[in-house]
C-alpha cells in the first residue's frame, strides 16, 4: 500500500521530492543497525526490512510477515526512527507495513502522532504496542524456514551474559532463579518450567541468553528459540513430515529456552507447543520461558498449557528503579568507552539520563547510542544540553498516556447514546451489548489490566465474557471496515 500519491516509485530508487536521497540514507541506516546490533540480531529482524517510500516526513517501511512487523514495532521502532533521523533529518515518523498481503494495513507510527486535523490515510494511523496477530506459515516464512534449517535454534548474543547483567531490587529474584537453573548439575530439573515475565526492555531476553551461555559452558545441550523460530521450525517440520524427528530432537536436549511465548499462536502450533513442553518436563528436562505477561494471561493458549507453564516457578521482573537504571547506564557507558576511548560522559549527565529515562533498559541503551553518535559526530564532549536534546524524543515517547477503564466506558457510552450504567448493567439488548463489547475490547488493548480485572470493572463479569468480547470485536473489525474505523477513532480520542 502506498502512503499517498507522492511516494517515490521503485525506479526512482527511493528518491523523493527534496534534496535528500532517502534510498542511500536508508542503506546507511541498515549498515548502522547491522554494526550496532550485531550480525545475528540484524539478520533476524532487519535483513528483510525495506524502505517503500517517504511522504510528508513519514518513512514507510515494509517486511514480508506480520510477525516481523509486530516484532519490529514492539522492540525496535524508536531505534529505527532514531537512526533514520540521524541520517535524514526530514524523517519524523516511521510506519511498518506488511508487503504483498493486500490486507488493509494498520501500521503503528512512531514520532509525532498528533498531526492536527489531518485527513487521508495517514490521519487514521495511531501508535500502539498491541502486536498484530501472527500469521503462521506464509509462503515467505516457509522459504525462510527451509533456508534456515528447522532446529538450529536462535543464536545467542555474546553480549548478553550473566556478567553483563546488573542486579537490582526489581530483578534479583529472576536473576537468582536464572543462575540456579543455568548452573544446576545432576538429575532432574529445578523449578520446571522457570517462567519469567516483564514488560518490554526489562531484561528478560538478556537473562535468557545469560542462562544459555552459562549452561553451554557447563557442557549442557541448550536450545534457545524465539517464538517465531519455534513456529517456523515446527511448521516446516510438519510440511516435510518430520514432526516426529523434530520432537525427538527437542527431547534430546537438556535445556530448552523459549523467548516471548506470548507470540505463539495458531491452533496446531499451540497444541504442539503444549506437547513439547509436557514431553520435556516429564522427561526431567529444564524448560525456561519468558513472556510479557503471566501464564494466566496467555489467552491464546489452552488452559492446560497455561497451567503447566505456571506450574514451576513464575517470577516477574518489575520496573527498573533509579539505582538500577544508574548502574545499567554506567555499565553501558563503561563498555562503550572501552571501544571509544574519547567518549566521556560526566556522572552528572549519566544521572540526568537515568532519571529521565524511566521506561526500560532498551531506552537506556538507545540513549547511550545517541550520546555516542553525538560525541563522535561533533567531536565535542557531551554536556547537559546536548544530552537533553539527544534523548528528548526517548523521554517523550516513553510515557504513553495512562488510559482509565472508566474513561473508556464513558466515551463509548456517549458515542453510542447509552449510559455508563447501561454498560455495567445486566441488560442484553443489542443497543447495549455492542458498546459494552467495544468498551471491553478497548480496555484490553489500551490498558494493562488483566481480563479478570476488566471483568470486575464491567459490573463483575467473568473473564471469559471479556475474552469473548475481545475476540468478537477483533473479528468484526477485520470484517467490517466501518466498525474498524470507528474503533480506531475511539482509540485515537482516548489516546489524545
Ligand atoms: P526484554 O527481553 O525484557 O524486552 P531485553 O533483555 O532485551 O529486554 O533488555 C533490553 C536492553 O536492556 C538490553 O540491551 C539489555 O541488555 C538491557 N538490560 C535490561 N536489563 C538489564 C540489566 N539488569 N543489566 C544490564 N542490562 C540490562
Ligand atoms: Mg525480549
Amino acid at each position: 500500500m502506498r502512503v499517498d500519491g507522492t511516494v517515490a516509485s521503485d525506479d526512482e530508487g527511493g528518491r523523493s521530492g527534496g534534496n535528500t536521497d532517502f534510498g542511500s540514507a536508508w542503506a546507511r541506516v541498515k549498515r548502522r543497525l547491522r554494526a550496532e546490533l550485531g550480525e545475528d540480531v540484524f539478520a533476524s529482524w532487519f535483513a528483510r526490512l525495506e524502505l517503500e517510500g517517504v511522504a510528508a516526513g513519514t518513512a514507510r517501511l515494509t517486511v514480508p510477515t506480520r510477525f516481523l512487523k509486530s516484532w519490529i514495532e514492539s522492540h525496535y521502532l524508536d531505534r529505527v526512527l532514531g537512526t533514520f533521523k540521524a541520517e535524514a533529518e526530514e524523517i519524523a515518523r516511521i510506519e511498518v507495513g506488511v508487503r504483498g498481503t493486500g490486507a488493509p494495513a494498520r501500521p503503528a507510527v512512531v514520532g509525532a502522532p498528533k498531526a492536527g486535523p489531518a485527513s487521508g490515510p495517514l490521519a487514521r494511523l495511531h501508535a500502539t504496542n498491541t502486536p498484530a496477530p501472527v500469521a503462521v506459515a506464509t509462503a515467505s516464512e516457509q522459504r525462510n524456514a527451509d533456508a534456515g534449517g528447522d532446529l538450529s535454534g536462535t543464536p545467542l548474543d555474546a553480549r548478553l551474559t550473566f556478567s553483563s547483567f546488573v542486579i537490582g531490587r526489581s530483578n534479583a529474584l529472576a536473576h537468582a532463579a536464572a543462575e540456579r537453573v543455568a548452573r544446576h548439575q545432576g538429575e532432574g530439573a529445578l523449578y520446571n518450567p522457570l517462567y519469567l515475565h516483564a514488560g518490554v526492555g526489562l531484561g528478560k531476553t538478556h537473562l535468557l541468553h545469560g542462562i544459555g551461555h552459562a549452561a553451554r559452558e557447563a557442557g549442557r545441550r541448550v536450545i534457545y528459540l524465539t517464538a517465531d523460530r519455534f513456529m517456523y521450525g515446527f511448521v516446516n517440520a510438519l510440511k516435510t513430515q518430520s514432526a516426529l524427528a523434530y520432537k525427538e530432537r527437542l527431547r534430546g536436549i537438556d535445556l530448552l529456552i523459549l523467548d516471548d511465548v506470548q507470540f505463539i499462536q495458531g491452533k496446531s502450533i499451540q497444541a504442539e507447543f503444549g506437547h513439547t513442553i509436557n514431553a520435556l518436563i516429564d522427561a526431567g528436562r529444564q524448560v525456561v520461558v519468558a513472556s510479557d505477561r503471566p501464564p494466566t494471561e496467555l489467552e491464546a493458549l489452552d488452559e492446560r498449557v497455561r497451567s503447566r507453564l505456571g506450574g514451576g516457578l513464575v517470577v516477574e521482573i518489575t520496573a527498573l528503579d533509579e539505582a538500577l537504571r544508574v548502574s545499567i547506564l554506567s555499565a553501558r557507558l563503561a563498555a562503550v568507552r572501552a571501544a571509544h576511548p574519547g567518549f566521556d560522559v560526566s556522572p552528572q549527565v549519566a544521572t540526568y539520563v537515568a532519571r529521565a529515562i524511566t521506561a526500560n533498559g532498551r531506552d537506556l541503551e538507545g540513549a547511550v547510542n545517541r550520546l555516542l553518535a553525538h560525541a563522535t559526530l561533533t567531536g565535542t564532549a557531551v554536556t547537559m544540553e546536548t544530552a537533553e536534546s539527544a534523548i528528548r524524543d526517548l523521554v517523550k515517547n516513553r510515557e504513553p498516556k495512562r488510559i482509565k477503564i472508566e474513561d473508556i466506558q464513558k466515551l463509548v457510552a456517549s458515542r453510542y447514546n447509552v449510559s455508563r450504567s447501561d454498560i455495567l448493567s445486566e441488560r442484553r439488548t443489542a443497543a447495549v451489548v455492542k458498546p459494552r463489547q467495544i468498551a471491553m475490547y478497548l480496555s484490553k488493548v489500551l490498558t494493562l489490566r488483566s481480563l479478570p480485572e476488566i471483568g470486575r470493572r464491567f459490573g463483575g463479569r467473568d473473564h471469559t465474557t471479556v475474552l469473548h468480547a475481545v475476540r468478537k470485536i477483533e473479528k468484526l473489525i477485520g470484517e467490517d471496515t466501518i466498525l474498524g474505523d470507528e474503533v480506531e477513532l475511539l482509540k485515537r480520542m482516548l489516546q489524545d
